[in-house]
């Protein structure tokens, strides 16, 4: 089967944990899918680049509306078949992420000089003025807004440490 998402021969992570999921939520993505594409369902060994995870990127990274070949990943928002809209009106987030006790909605913004930390990643940002700055990892120079940093990591993932 060819999926694109779990470790391939050349890239040293699984491409999934881009989008925040973990290998056993990439496999109940599959098997959500039967292992074909969300909206034609045409087989991922048949499918000429297999399958592709599909996101919300409005919502976020880690907003997984499920798996779709390559011809379908690129014309989803222009197709008005019934397949399409059924599709579009399902994302698998919405089910599976609050299956698993995890929250979607972001917390209100702490206060100025706030932490928060990300498990998944092992990260703590700070709140100074209205920016967030990454305190443990030297690559994550940018600072990001609130929106951003939820965008990006997941509601679910950000634990406030101290306000
Ligand atoms: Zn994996
Ligand atoms: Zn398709």
């Amino acid at each position: 089967m060819t999926l694109r998402g779990h470790k391939g021969p050349t890239s040293k992570t699984c491409t999934h944990r881009k989008y925040q999921l973990t290998c056993e939520d990439y496999d109940a993505l599959v098997a959500h899918h039967h292992g074909r594409c969300g909206v034609c369902g045409i087989a991922a060994d048949t499918a000429p680049m297999g399958l592709f995870i599909d996101h919300e990127s409005v919502v976020g990274d880690w907003a997984v509306r499920g798996l779709l070949c390559n011809r379908c990943n690129s014309s989803l928002h222009h197709m008005s078949s019934p397949e399409a809209a059924a599709y579009l009106a399902s994302p698998w987030y919405l089910t599976a992420l609050p299956a698993k006790g995890l929250r979607l909605k972001a917390e209100s913004e702490p206060p100025d000089g706030a932490v928060v930390h990300l498990p998944a990643q092992n990260l703590t940002w700070e709140r100074t003025g209205r920016h967030w700055h990454c305190t443990n990892n030297a690559r994550r120079r940018n600072p990001l807004s609130w929106r951003e940093l939820n965008r990006r990591y997941g509601p679910f993932n950000i634990r406030v440490l101290s306000t």
